[in-house]
């Protein structure tokens, strides 16, 4: 399994549910709707289930970064990808951190290994790959 696969985040809009993606590959949360009942409030609850990416051909997709932190561990969890952790390097998992000066908002720079990733826990640049 290779290392670092890029996961991309959709919301489908019709249902207001998170898709990703990885690859040629998108897990889609398939709704149980025999799960609603009154020891959940009747919340629809759902499982992730992996299948084409051609299987979004006609869905109302909006590609977004923009998904809570809990929500995009669910699909890495469903993935096997390791889980983000905010505010610590994702590469040496120092908490030594600063904000990136151009993008404070979004990006950091590890003062530890000097690897850049996202607040989200992305990595942009691992230090620890060039040579
Ligand atoms: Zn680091």
């Amino acid at each position: 399994m290779p290392r670092n696969r890029t996961i991309q985040y959709a919301i489908d809009n019709e249902t207001n549910l998170i898709l990703s993606r990885v690859g040629s590959e998108v897990m889609f949360p398939i709704i149980n709707f025999g799960g609603m009942n009154p020891s959940n409030n009747y919340n629809v609850g759902y499982t992730l289930e992996k299948d084409s990416v051609y299987q979004t051909i006609g869905m109302n997709l909006t590609w977004t970064r923009k998904i809570p932190t809990v929500l995009k561990n669910e699909h890495r969890r469903a993935w096997g990808m390791k889980e983000l952790k905010q505010e610590k390097c994702p590469v040496c998992e120092s908490e030594n951190i600063r904000a990136d000066f151009d993008f404070p908002k979004t990006m950091r720079c590890c003062k530890q290994c000097g690897s850049d990733f996202l607040s989200d826990g992305e990595v942009v640049l691992n230090a620890r790959k060039i040579k």
